[in-house]
């Protein structure tokens, strides 16, 4: 059997499934996922903030956007974040300041509100800026939420469906997938760190989303780690932590490895840079690593996300480049690439977000 579908969407992880769930009710489609499980590369493995400073300022509005909808959904729990910076990062907060001024609530402190805040915070860290809004995301929720919409209105998801080829036809797309064939009008490119490959297998022009490895562990230290911590970031971009059920902790050295798309893994040695910079910047013993994982964020080479049609295919959308904010960014997103997939006027939420930074024709030079 053939499927059919106005829409095909390649990739089943947040983006794929939020954009599904957006256009859902207004247009058919088939979601196409290469693995078992939805969430199993980037969007399940990430460090699930949402934080309005992260990703610089042409991001900010989607996360801003975003916020809204994840409180009234029940997707979001307070925390805080704290930015904090030693001698030689305050260039840094000074820097964030002005990059938001005024879009995101960031507060300067001194060096004993860093510490009732940050217990344990050793010598020479005197500076910080609190992020009140930045919260925490229940990104299974989200995610199930999102792929749960899109079946009730009859999106059919194929999972261990991997694409294959690609060809046009006079009727629309051809899709070979490892569990079937599918014929749709348009392709939607969703695929994350393969979104290139994807593009190639379409013979549509790739646009340079690379994929960098992030690496996450999870600590035990001693006393636990307090529930109510703030994410803590480093101002110089050397590492965040923030605690998790029971005591344990959130930790990553912020690295950005280019990597191939893939399963990839926790490097031993990014894990102990990661403890060796936390031991540097607070008096807690580091009693066991219980887990470690890593995960891809891709970008685009301006490191702003790519939503909309190429500019060579009018049947072919691109909704990549989610880089370290595709969670906290998805409802935005979402609603944002809906209206340019269906041509339709942007929901309220979105109506003031200007598109045209993230257009894909932009990253074509010649
Ligand atoms: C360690 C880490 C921490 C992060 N922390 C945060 C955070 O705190 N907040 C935040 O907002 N973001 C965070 N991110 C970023 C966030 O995880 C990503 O932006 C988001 O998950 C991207 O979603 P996606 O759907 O584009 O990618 P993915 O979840 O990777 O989904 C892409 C899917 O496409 C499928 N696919 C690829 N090729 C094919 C094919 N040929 N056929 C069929 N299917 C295919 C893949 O199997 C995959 O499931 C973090 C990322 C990492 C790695």
């Amino acid at each position: 059997v053939t499927l059919r579908a106005h829409f095909a969407i390649i990739g089943a992880g947040m983006a794929g499934a939020s954009l599904a769930a957006a256009i859902s009710g207004r247009a058919s489609a088939v979601l196409i996922e290469a693995e078992d499980q939805p969430g199993y590369h980037s969007t399940g493995r990430s460090a699930a903030f949402w934080a309005e400073s992260y990703g610089g300022s042409a991001v900010q509005p989607l996360t801003s956007a975003s916020g809204p909808v994840l409180q009234e959904g029940g997707f979001l729990r307070a925390r805080g974040g704290l930015h904090i910076a030693e001698a030689g990062g305050e260039a840094a907060l000074a820097a964030m300041e002005r990059e938001f001024g005024g879009a995101v609530e960031l507060k300067r402190l001194g060096r004993a509100e860093l510490e009732t805040r940050l217990p344990g915070l050793r010598e020479g860290w005197n500076a910080g800026l609190f992020e009140p809004s930045c919260a925490d995301i229940d990104v299974a929720a989200l995610h199930a939420h999102y792929l749960a919409t899109a079946r009730r209105s009859g999106v059919e998801l194929l999972t261990r469906a991997r694409l294959l080829e690609a060809e046009r036809t006079n009727r629309g797309w051809r899709l070979a997938t490892s569990s079937g064939a599918v014929e749709a009008g348009v392709l939607v490119n969703a695929a994350g760190a393969w979104a290139d490959r994807v593009a190639e297998l379409a013979g549509v022009r790739p646009i340079g989303i690379r994929a960098y490895r992030r690496t996450i562990a999870q600590l035990r230290v001693a006393p636990p780690a307090p529930a109510d911590l703030p994410l803590v970031i480093d101002a110089q971009g050397r590492f965040y932590f923030k605690p998790e059920a029971g005591g344990r902790l959130w930790l990553s050295p912020h690295d950005e490895t280019p990597c191939d798309p893939g399963d990839c893994a926790a490097e031993e040695l990014d894990v102990a840079l990661a403890i060796d910079r936390l031991e540097r910047a607070v008096d807690w013993p580091v009693e066991r690593v219980e887990r470690r994982w890593a995960g891809l964020r891709s970008f685009a080479p301006d490191r702003v996300p790519v939503y909309g049609f190429a500019s060579d295919r009018q049947d072919f959308f691109w909704f990549a480049g989610q880089g370290g904010f595709g969670i906290q960014t998805a409802p935005a997103a979402a609603a944002l690439g809906a209206a340019l997939l269906l041509s339709t006027a942007p929901p309220p939420e979105v109506a003031r977000i200007d598109a045209a930074p993230y257009r894909p024709g932009r990253l074509l030079t010649s």
